[in-house]
């Protein structure tokens, strides 16, 4: 069975670089890291709304 992990798409201004981050395992936050530098990354989850955007600059 193939499970179909939600994903943000984040640009990283760090190296202007797109790449998809993931839900953690709690499924509280979006999380992950640029491919190039590394930087860690996350974005909470609002348990009520959840996220309204899909895509993300990162500074
Ligand atoms: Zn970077």
């Amino acid at each position: 069975m193939v499970e179909q992990r939600p994903f943000l798409g984040v640009n990283f201004k760090c190296c202007g670089v797109y790449a998809r981050i993931y839900k953690n395992p709690k499924g509280d936050a979006y999380e992950g890291r640029c491919p190039r530098c590394g930087r860690p990354i996350r974005f909470r989850i609002d348990p009520e709304k959840g996220t309204r955007h899909r895509f993300f600059d990162v500074r």
